[in-house]
């Protein structure tokens, strides 16, 4: 069958990964991968899931790529194999292949990750940040204010306090909770396609803004174009519940 033949109405494939499901999947991050799987549907899309554990080699083909959380015993586990893959992921990200990567894997996205007992784990640097562990969490119900995505809502539970360096820009500005660390009023980074953050929730189902980025960049590199379909966009009542509930400050 020549392009011509093909029909123009089957759903286009877009391959997600779900970097190391086995060992960062804190506060539910998985549920970043199976709502973006759902989104992708709803705006005309056949999605593939591929988990990637430590050990896997990375698919031919990646669209998106997702990581989530862990605890500082996990990262170290991931830490060695992401280096082993950082020349693909970097390929990716420079190619504009989009990505999220939550909390540890955020910060392993960085230069380097030091854990409040002085061990260093060396990260793939596709984000300009730096992390250092500290004593005390931050901890709690988050608000974002972004231009490109509105008001994102999250949960952060982190002691790594990071620092953006110029290579990279904020992911939002924190209107209620910690971000980056206490003093900045910033949350996460962002380089390129590349979003980095501390927000679980998980983070998608709450903020379809984000998942959209992520698919509608992911459409253009494959398949030069991306159109919101209408039953994408018609709102859900769930996610506004999911949201407010989210916001409340804890008594
Ligand atoms: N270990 C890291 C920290 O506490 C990451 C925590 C997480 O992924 N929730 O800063």
């Amino acid at each position: 069958m020549n392009e011509d033949q093909q029909d123009r109405t089957a759903p286009r494939e877009l391959v997600i990964v779900s970097l190391y499901p086995r060992d960062m999947n804190i506060y539910g991050d998985r549920g970043n991968v199976l709502s973006l799987a759902r989104r992708a549907r709803l705006q005309g899309f056949e999605p593939r899931i591929v988990e990637i554990n430590p050990g896997d080699p990375l698919p031919e083909r990646i669209d998106i790529m997702v990581g989530g959380g862990g605890q500082d015993s996990g990262q170290g586990r991931v830490a060695i194999d992401l280096v082993d893959k950082r020349d693909r992921i970097r390929e990716l990200a420079e190619d504009g292949t989009p990505m999220l990567m939550i909390c540890g894997l955020y910060q392993l996205f960085g230069h380097r990750f030091v854990t409040y007992t002085g061990e260093e784990l060396v990260g793939i640097g596709v984000l300009d940040v730096e992390t250092r562990g500290d004593d005390t969490r931050m901890i709690g119900n988050i608000v974002l204010e972004s231009d490109e995505f509105g008001e994102i809502i999250g949960y952060e539970n982190h002691s790594g306090v990071t620092t953006l360096g110029p290579g990279s820009v904020p992911f939002g500005r924190v209107t209620q909770g910690a971000g980056n660390n206490p003093s900045d009023g910033v949350e996460g980074a962002r380089t390129g396609n590349v979003i980095g953050s501390y927000l679980h929730g998980s983070l998608l189902p709450k903020n379809p803004a984000i998942s959209d980025f992520l698919i509608a960049r992911a459409a253009e590199r494959r398949y030069g174009s991306f159109e919101p379909t209408a039953a994408a966009t018609a709102g859900d009542r769930t996610v506004e519940q999911a949201r407010a509930s989210a916001k409340r400050r804890p008594r």
